[in-house]
């Protein structure tokens, strides 16, 4: 009898206008592919299944003209600005490193005091954190929309992804350990992993992938556009050539001082174990399971590793994308069945893109080059050593800005901006530096366009650099180790793949110009809560279909 009445009451509840429950995905699942150009998604078209990257586009909507409204185009800004619709002038995330002027030395973004919980190894004091991510994102909007009843999960490869995706209330963020292969976390998240990833550690999977070699899915005709050039490689500061060339070996020599699975972490295979673990997440964590709509955060990063090594051309990186394809239609066939098909939101988008190798175009003829980074200091000492008169006048160099030694200007009775002013009109003349803007610029100069526009949204007055330098396209600062590097404000990596999929999403397409600060506003809409505190960016109306 009791029963009945309040099903009766129910009914009528549920019935009266204005009383039906605002609806909301269960799950909205973010990934970011780490260096994803969208041209990847039509020049592997052919070749795609049509349960992956396809499916997403067919039954999804794909937004072509997504763009980075800031420089640096690095991995930590990237996911910090995704996330919290913001860019690194708000959120604080100015670079994967950031620069303490009074302490004279960089952090690495995430750093902190806390420990590495999960390897088995007592790393006390190296757990890390995203105190310096000063904004709240979308997952922690929608922790504090509900006193904390959603539930957040994030996982990458990179430390630095999976921490800025997940935002400072997480119930769980994972990462990549490559010394054991376990995917660990930090203790300002947990002081013990839940049950499900250490299952998932138990079985030891990163173990059977080194395994196997890495050999290319398909035949080679496969890859007939792709460039073979073994000439064009990435050489290791040993002075170790990486070639292009299959099979790729992932386990180490015994005498290597790397890493035991930093071989795994520079293939494919990475983000395949990755999926397996998001896999287990969707199954085991909990997720999409009430009325409270919950977050899983993906970030694949072995694309931007093997882009690194190989470039955007090579074989390496075409397979890279076909195995990504393969683990996506996993993925969503998973999403399906334990979620179902309509009760998620899925996004997909890119940290950043990459440009081709300098090395290649300047063989087609096309301008570009490498800038050596000691030479860069170098020739800036000296110009200033003769300026002015001798003595250490440059801190640092990082995210293409000098940090000048301030307390040397003001002992010698200078005016900090004309020691700036001077400098920039010095490294203008350089071959490869298309701009040099000063810190005092940006402080009193409100830029609206351009390369000056996206310098500004990447200055922060505390920790950005006295000479600001905008390279010439297809230049960069050049690092040991890599072919090619991103970090510009040029289309190559600013111009990345937005793609919509699942409940309320329009089929479709769209050529209409957004900037990745739009993200976080539109899965505000979606999600039905309030913007992160500095978010700048705007929904997008397009994607939403009709309820
Ligand atoms: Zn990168």
């Amino acid at each position: 009898m009791k029963k009945t009445f309040l099903a009766v009451v129910l009914l009528i509840l549920t019935s009266i206008p204005g009383m039906a429950q605002l609806k909301r995905p269960k799950l909205v699942v973010g990934i970011v592919v780490d260096q994803m150009r969208p041209d990847y998604l039509t020049r592997f078209y052919d070749q795609l299944g049509d349960g992956g990257f396809k499916k997403l586009m067919s039954d999804g909507f794909t937004m072509w003209n997504i763009h980075y409204n800031y420089i640096p185009t690095y991995t930590g800004p990237g996911h910090a600005s995704i996330y919290s619709g913001t860019t690194p002038r708000y959120h604080g995330i100015v670079g994967n490193d950031i620069y303490y002027r009074d302490a004279k030395r960089s952090e690495y973004c995430v750093n902190d005091t806390f420990n590495v919980v999960g390897n088995g190894i007592a790393e006390i004091g190296k757990g890390m954190s995203p105190h310096r991510l000063i904004t709240t994102n979308i997952c922690d909007e929608l922790k504090l929309c509900n006193n904390k009843r959603s539930k957040i999960i994030s996982i990458s490869l990179k430390d630095r992804a999976a921490i800025l995706s997940g935002g400072h209330l997480a119930d769980g963020v994972f990462w990549f350990d490559q010394k054991t292969g376990n995917f660990v976390t930090s203790s300002y998240y947990s002081t013990q992993l839940p049950s499900w990833v250490v299952a998932f550690n138990d079985r030891n999977q990163a173990f059977s992938y080194i395994n196997e070699k890495w050999t290319p899915l398909y035949e080679g005709g496969y890859y007939s556009d792709c460039i073979t050039d073994t000439t064009i490689c990435a050489i290791l500061k040993t002075g170790e050539k990486i070639l292009p060339l299959f099979p790729h070996n992932l386990q180490l020599p015994l005498n290597s001082r790397d890493a035991k699975y930093s071989l795994l972490y520079k293939s494919p295979l990475a983000n395949t174990l990755l999926t397996d673990l998001a896999i287990d997440a969707i199954k085991n964590g909990d997720l999409g399971k009430d009325n409270n709509s919950d977050f899983l955060a993906i970030s694949y990063s072995s694309t931007d590793v093997v882009g690194h090594l190989y470039g955007p051309h090579s074989k390496e990186i075409k397979d890279t994308y076909l195995r990504l394809d393969r683990d996506l239609e996993r993925l969503i066939n998973t999403l399906n069945q334990t979620i179902g098909e309509g009760n998620y939101v899925l996004f997909l988008t890119a940290d950043h893109g990459i440009p081709e190798s300098p090395q290649y175009l300047a063989n087609q003829k096309i301008p570009a080059g490498y800038l050596y980074h000691k030479a860069l200091i170098t020739h800036a000492s000296e110009f200033l050593n003769t300026r002015f008169s001798a003595g250490k006048w440059v801190d640092t160099l990082m995210n293409d800005q000098f940090f000048l030694n301030r307390n040397l200007i003001s002992e010698k009775g200078l005016d900090l901006r004309t020691v700036q002013v001077q400098l920039a009109d010095f490294l203008m003349q350089q071959k490869g530096i298309a701009f040099a803007y000063t810190a005092s610029e940006m402080n009193e100069t409100e830029f609206n366009s351009s390369l000056a526009m996206r310098i500004q949204n990447g200055f922060q007055p505390k920790h950005s650099g006295d000479v600001l330098m905008v390279m010439e396209p297809g230049y960069f600062e050049y690092e040991e180790g890599y072919l090619v590097e991103h970090g510009s404000g040029y289309n190559y990596d600013c111009n990345v793949p937005l793609i919509w999929f699942g409940q309320n999403i329009k089929k479709g397409e769209s050529w209409q110009l957004h900037y990745i600060t739009d993200i976080a506003p539109t899965l505000s809409m979606i999600l039905r809560i309030k913007f992160p505190s500095a978010c700048i960016g705007n929904p997008i109306t397009e994607i939403k279909g009709q309820e």
